[in-house]
């Protein structure tokens, strides 16, 4: 079975140079229903702390720079 605890390996995946989390936004944890997003506030980028989720897709929807890739696994596309 696949080890998948290092943290490049979580399925939200933020581009940082499209994150403007440094200028206030905070869409992406705000529409996470299961709050798995926050915010680095040393860096100014959002980021996933928790790796869980439902694959909802608002957090990529909602972004406003398009920041955020959300990897959805095979068996469920
Ligand atoms: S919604 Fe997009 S721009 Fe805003 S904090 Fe999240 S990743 Fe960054
Ligand atoms: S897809 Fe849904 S559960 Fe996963 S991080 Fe985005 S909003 Fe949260």
């Amino acid at each position: 079975m696949p080890i998948s605890s290092h943290i490049t390996s979580v399925p939200v995946s933020v581009d940082e140079d499209k994150c403007i989390a440094h200028k206030g936004c905070t869409v992406c944890v705000d529409v996470c229903p299961l709050d798995v997003l926050a915010i680095d506030f040393v860096k100014g980028k959002a980021y996933m702390q928790f790796d869980e989720c439902w694959y909802c897709m608002p957090c990529e929807k909602d972004c406003p720079t398009g920041a955020i890739h959300v990897d959805i696994p095979y068996l469920l596309r």
